[in-house]
């Protein structure tokens, strides 16, 4: 059965039920699977299978603690009705490269594909525990309504999402703010979405408590990640279809980036087999990965800017862990001294080594909010495609990487969760809110409003709460003693 050790020590190990459940490994590490290139599958395999079929083999590949009628089933329950194209993901092309859009799912941002799963596999996982699972969640806007709707009203569940005041857009802030479910809370926090990671990584070090179990909806969690495999090998697949690439050629993958979930997904993609030259991390402003990944320090002691793609301003990428562990041939004490250099003095540097193992895979580029917009615009007029402020970052970094190899940029939101950002871009002019935007945004273009943000506008806020960092952890607590 697979293993999953923590990245901080390796004797802390578990299988995958386990790992799911406890979201953070006890002392602060991520589970990581061990040997994943072992598990190398032959790409043919995949070639006339549907999205939920490649996702049969990838979950088994991991989580084969699953019977194979409770796996079939969760992907079912997540695939089969709550994505609105045939085959959950869709790949187009844009200007000289391809498009792989991530938001056809019920909250309208590449979150679902994983967050569907997530609560699935939590609840087959739990089932026969009698406490309740509480999860805390972190998000820098997409994350908090993925898991909202993914775990409303699942029994034995309760979610509390914590998102930064003001750090999210308006339409991220109304689906959250709007969320209906016995079970779930949602609360702003005077600070940015770091001060929202970090709170809920204290509270997993700090609170231990018998009657309930503390779990992750973040990318922190295995379960998370695993699912965001998929649409990799799917895209890959579609392209040796559509006749675009020969079956063996290498691809890039261009990733819009912030917490490092998705691009490690990628990562874990390449090892399994998938034929991927270079994943190409594209940050926004915050370009702390750029630097780190170009020179080999991590360094957060520097201005944290919000941006008009708020789902990438985060300082502190905490998957990165995984991706150290792993190409250090899983050193587990390196990974905790940079862990411990993070901690307090708020900066790393790898040695050279590692570095070098790093920019074998991976490549980086940031993009500033002037060419953020100037790619929403030139993507409108020239590709006359619409796409959100993270993919024209992504969009962006992929210009700067033309070549022979063949790029696939990954679309990670609907361009109308973002409505006046994306109309400033095209228009140089604003609306008096969002809605207005969305209903001028689909004056000009032929894309649908998605129902479930179409929906939203008249809905009542049930959500209005908003605390003080320091007071992060009372509030926890508080909500512990109620699920007594
Ligand atoms: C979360 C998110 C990202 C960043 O993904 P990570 O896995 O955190 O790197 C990019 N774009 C959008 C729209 C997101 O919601």
């Amino acid at each position: 059965m697979e293993i999953f050790v923590s990245s901080r020590n390796k004797k802390e190990k578990c299988f995958a039920k386990e790992a799911i459940i406890q979201g953070l490994a006890k002392d602060g590490g991520l589970f990581t699977p061990l040997d994943i290139e072992k598990r190398k599958i032959d790409i043919k395999k995949f070639m006339n299978l549907s999205y939920q079929e490649i996702a049969y083999i990838i979950f088994s590949t991991f989580f084969d603690d699953f019977s194979e009628q409770e796996m079939k089933e969760i992907i079912h329950r997540a695939y089969d009705k709550n994505f609105s194209v045939k085959d959950v993901v869709n790949l187009s092309k844009i200007g000289k490269s391809y498009m792989l859009e991530l938001y056809h799912g019920p909250t309208a941002a590449f979150k679902d594909l994983a967050l569907t799963v997530l609560p699935q596999l939590l609840k087959t996982a739990y089932k026969d525990e009698n406490k309740k699972v509480y999860i805390l969640t972190a998000t820098s806007g997409d994350t908090g309504k993925a898991a909202l709707e993914g775990f409303k009203n699942v029994e034995n569940t309760f979610i509390t999402v914590f998102y930064p005041n003001k750090g999210v857009s308006l339409i991220q802030e109304k689906q959250m703010k709007t969320t209906v479910g016995k079970n779930v809370e949602v609360i702003a926090i005077n600070g940015n979405f770091d001060d929202c990671q970090s709170l809920v990584k204290k509270c997993y070090e700090q609170i231990k408590v018998e009657h309930v179990q503390l779990s992750s909806a973040n990318s922190i969690n295995i379960g998370r990640l695993v699912p965001q495999i998929v649409y990799y090998f799917k895209a890959y697949v579609d392209l040796v279809k559509n006749n675009e690439i020969t079956l063996g050629e290498k691809v890039n993958f261009v990733v819009p980036t912030g917490n490092f979930g998705n691009i490690l997904a990628g990562y874990f993609a390449k090892l399994l087999g998938c034929p991927i030259d270079k994943l190409i991390c594209a940050s926004n402003k915050n370009n702390i990965l750029t630097d780190f990944i170009r020179t080999g320090i991590y360094d957060r002691n520097r201005a944290f800017h919000n941006t008009i793609s708020p789902s990438m301003d985060i300082l502190v990428s905490s998957n990165l862990e995984r991706l150290l562990f792993i190409l250090s041939d899983y050193d587990d004490e390196k990974v905790s001294k940079y862990m411990k250099e993070l901690r307090e003095e708020g900066r790393y540097i790898i040695d050279k080594e590692l570095l070098e193992k790093i920019q074998q895979h991976f490549l980086a580029f940031c993009c500033d909010e002037e060419n953020c917009k100037k790619t929403i615009k030139e993507a409108y007029e020239k590709d006359k495609r619409l796409i959100d402020p993270h993919t024209a970052i992504a969009y962006y970094a992929s210009k700067q990487y033309e070549g022979e190899i063949k790029n696939v940029i990954l679309s990670t939101a609907s361009p109308y969760k973002f409505s006046n950002s994306v109309l400033e871009a095209i228009n140089s002019e604003k609306r008096e809110n969002e809605f207005v935007a969305m209903c001028e945004l689909k004056k000009i273009t032929a894309e649908e409003i998605p129902a479930n943000l179409r929906l939203i506008e008249a809905l009542p806020d049930l959500h209005n709460r908003s605390i003080d960092i320091e007071d992060g952890i009372k509030v926890v607590l508080e909500r512990i003693e109620k699920l007594k």
